[in-house]
C-alpha cells in the first residue's frame, strides 16, 4: 500500500510492528524480506517516486578536510535511493577484512566472513547478480577466454567482481512494494526525530515531516534506520531531546570513523605480448564479470598495509580521464551525463606494436579513523533539521599502502608477463604524504555507526542493534567496522538480510 504523507491529515498517527526508515538498497531489501508475513511493516521514504530538487536540497551540507563530493548530490533522496546512480560493481569482503590487524588501528569486526556467507548468497539475486561464485576457476570454466596472467597467488591473486545491470531499486521493486498487502509505504515522509523513552532504553516513535508543513508520528515495536551512513549519523545525532549527545552516542562514537574507498590511479603497466586480457577489462555497463589484482593476506601482514585491489584500464582511455572527484557536480543532469559517457574518450597516446598498455587503478580501504567524521552543522534545512557536516581525513597508511600495492603488482607482473610498471609521480617520493588533486572517493559511505561488541568502541552490536537501546537498529554500511576493498552495496544488502533474520527471531519470541 502506498500513501503520500503530504495528503494525510496533519498530526496523523501511524502504527505498525516494524518501522523501516529509508527506501534505498538497505531499506527495500529489508522490506522485501517481510513481505507476506503477518507483521505490519511501515516503510518511510523521505522523497517521492521521482527525483525532486527540493528533497535533494535537504541533503546539502559542508565538507572539510580532504576534498569531497558535494553532499547534496552524493546520495539520491527518493524511493530507490542511490541505486538510481550506482554502477553495479560487486564483490565480497575477504576473511582478513573482519579480523583485528595490529597494523590497522580500530580494525576487527565482532562477526566473521563465514557469518555473512549465507546472506551473500541470498543478496545476489536481489542485485541481479550471477551465481554466488567468486572463484576464478568457476568463471574460467564458463569462458575459456578468461585467461589469468601466471602470477604467484601467494603474493598477488585474482579477485573476482560481478556486475549488477545495475539494478535500479525504484524501477525493479516499486510495484512489488506498493502491491504488498502488509507493507505500508509512505513517501514524502522525512524522519526528523527519533523519540526515546525517559531513560533512553526504548524508542517510542519517530517524527515525520514534509515541506507542506505537516507533521506525523509513527509508532512501532522495532525501528530500523536505513538512510545510509551520513544521514544515519545525522538522524541519531539530531535526535537529542532525551539524550543530549544524540542517540547511541554516550561514548562519542556516532558519526566517527566515516570511511570511503580511496579510488586513484597509481601506475602505468606496459606488457609485451600479454595474450588475452579479457579477464581484466571492463566495458562499462556491459561486462558481467572481471578480475582485479589483489594482495595476499600474507603480504598485507608482512608489509603492514591496508587491503586494496588494482584494476586495468586501457591507457588510451584512462591517461587523460579526470577523476570522479574532479568531475562530479551538484547538478544531477550533469552527473547522469558524466556517468553515461564514462570511459568513452581516447587520448592520442601511441602504443608500439606488440605491446598493450594499461593504467592500474586502485580501490583501497581507508583505515578506520575517529577524526574522519560526520557532525551536525549549526545551519538547518527547510524541515528544521541541523545539516550534516563531513570532515574526510586520510592518513599516511593509505598512501603507503597504495605505493606498496603497485610495487608488489609491478614486481609480480614483471616476473610473470614481461611487464613493466611505472609508478605515477605522486607515489615516487616515499616521504611525500600529500595527495594529488585527482584523489577520489568511490561514492562509498561507510562507518559512522560502527559495529563492535564493546559499547565504548562502537555504536551497534553484532546484530546491528544500537547499544543500550532495546528496539533501535541501524541498517547498511554505516555499521561497517572496516571498509575492505570492494564496493559496499553487496555486503550492506547481505548484512541487512542477516539483520532481518535476527529481527524475525526476536519478534517471534516477543
Ligand atoms: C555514482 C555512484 C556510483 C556508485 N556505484 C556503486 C557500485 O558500483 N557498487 C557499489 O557497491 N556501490 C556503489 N555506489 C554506492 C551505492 O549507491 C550505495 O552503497 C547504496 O545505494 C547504499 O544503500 P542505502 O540503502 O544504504 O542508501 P541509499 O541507497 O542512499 O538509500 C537511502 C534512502 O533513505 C532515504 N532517506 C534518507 N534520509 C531519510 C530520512 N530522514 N527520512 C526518510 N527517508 C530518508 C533516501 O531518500 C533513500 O531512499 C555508488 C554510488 C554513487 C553515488
Amino acid at each position: 500500500m502506498h500513501t503520500d504523507a503530504r495528503n494525510l491529515e496533519n498530526n496523523s498517527i501511524i502504527e505498525g510492528d516494524i518501522c523501516i526508515v529509508g527506501a534505498g538498497a538497505a531499506g527495500i531489501s529489508m522490506a522485501l524480506e517481510w513481505m507476506d508475513t503477518k507483521y505490519k511493516v511501515i516503510l518511510l521514504e523521505g522523497g517521492g517516486f521521482e527525483y525532486d530538487e527540493k528533497m535533494q536540497e535537504l541533503y546539502a551540507g559542508k565538507t572539510t578536510g580532504q576534498k569531497y563530493f558535494p553532499l547534496k548530490s552524493i546520495r539520491l533522496h527518493y524511493f530507490g535511493g542511490t541505486t538510481g546512480h550506482w554502477a553495479g560493481f560487486c564483490s565480497t569482503f575477504d576473511q582478513i577484512d573482519f579480523k583485528e590487524r595490529d597494523w590497522v588501528p580500530h580494525s576487527g569486526w565482532p562477526i566473521k566472513r563465514e557469518d555473512l556467507d549465507p546472506f551473500y548468497a541470498r543478496a545476489q539475486p536481489i542485485l541481479d547478480l550471477g551465481p554466488y561464485e567468486y572463484d576464478l576457476k568457476y568463471w574460467q570454466q564458463k569462458d575459456p577466454d578468461l585467461k589469468p596472467l601466471p602470477l604467484n597467488e601467494e603474493i598477488v591473486w585474482h579477485k573476482i567482481w560481478q556486475f549488477s545491470p545495475p539494478t535500479r531499486f525504484n524501477a525493479k521493486y516499486k510495484d512489488t512494494i506498493v502491491n504488498a498487502g502488509n507493507i505500508y509505504l509512505y513517501t514524502y515522509a522525512n524522519v526528523t526525530d527519533i523519540k526515546a523513552n525517559k531513560d533512553v532504553s526504548n524508542i517510542e516513535s519517530v517524527t515525520v515531516k514534509n515541506l507542506e508543513g505537516k507533521t506525523h508520528t509513527v509508532k512501532a515495536k522495532y525501528f530500523i534506520i536505513a538512510c545510509c551512513s551520513i544521514q544515519n549519523a545525522r538522524l541519531l545525532l539530531s535526535s537529542n531531546s532525551q539524550a543530549p549527545k544524540g542517540l547511541g552516542n554516550d561514548n562519542d562514537n556516532v558519526g566517527r570513523y566515516f570511511m570511503e574507498h580511496v579510488e586513484i590511479k597509481g601506475s602505468e603497466l606496459w606488457i609485451a605480448d600479454p595474450g588475452s586480457v579479457k579477464l581484466y577489462l571492463l566495458e562499462f555497463l556491459t561486462t558481467r564479470t572481471r578480475a582485479e589484482l589483489a594482495i595476499s593476506e600474507k603480504k598485507q601482514k608482512e608489509f603492514k598495509i591496508l587491503n586494496g585491489t588494482a584494476s586495468f584500464n586501457p591507457l588510451q582511455i584512462a591517461r587523460d580521464m579526470p577523476s570522479m572527484m574532479e568531475t562530479w557536480s551538484e547538478n544531477k543532469d550533469e552527473n547522469d551525463k558524466m556517468m553515461s559517457e564514462y570511459g568513452s574518450k581516447k587520448s592520442p597516446l601511441v602504443i608500439p606494436k606488440g605491446f598493450q598498455a594499461f593504467q592500474l587503478f586502485t580501490r583501497i580501504e581507508q583505515a578506520p579513523n575517529p577524526n574522519s567524521r560526520v557532525t551536525l552543522d549549526t545551519e538547518k534545512d527547510a524541515l528544521g533539521m541541523p545539516r550534516a557536516a563531513l570532515h574526510w581525513e586520510l592518513t599516511e597508511l593509505e598512501k603507503r599502502s597504495i605505493r606498496k600495492i603497485h610495487e608488489l603488482i609491478g614486481q609480480e607482473v614483471g616476473r610473470a608477463a614481461k611487464g613493466r610498471v611505472q609508478l605515477l609521480e605522486y607515489l615516487q617520493n616515499t616521504k611525500d604524504e600529500t595527495w594529488p588533486k585527482f584523489t577520489s572517493g568511490g561514492w562509498h559511505h561507510m562507518g559512522t555507526t560502527r559495529m563492535s561488541n564493546d559499547p565504548k568502541k562502537g555504536v551497534v552490536d553484532a546484530n546491528c542493534k544500537v547499544h543500550g537501546i532495546n528496539n533501535l537498529y541501524m541498517a547498511g554500511s554505516s555499521c561497517y567496522a572496516t571498509a575492505a576493498a570492494p564496493n559496499p552495496t553487496l555486503t550492506l544488502v547481505s548484512l541487512t538480510l542477516r539483520l532481518s533474520d535476527h529481527l524475525k527471531e526476536r519478534i517471534k519470541s516477543s
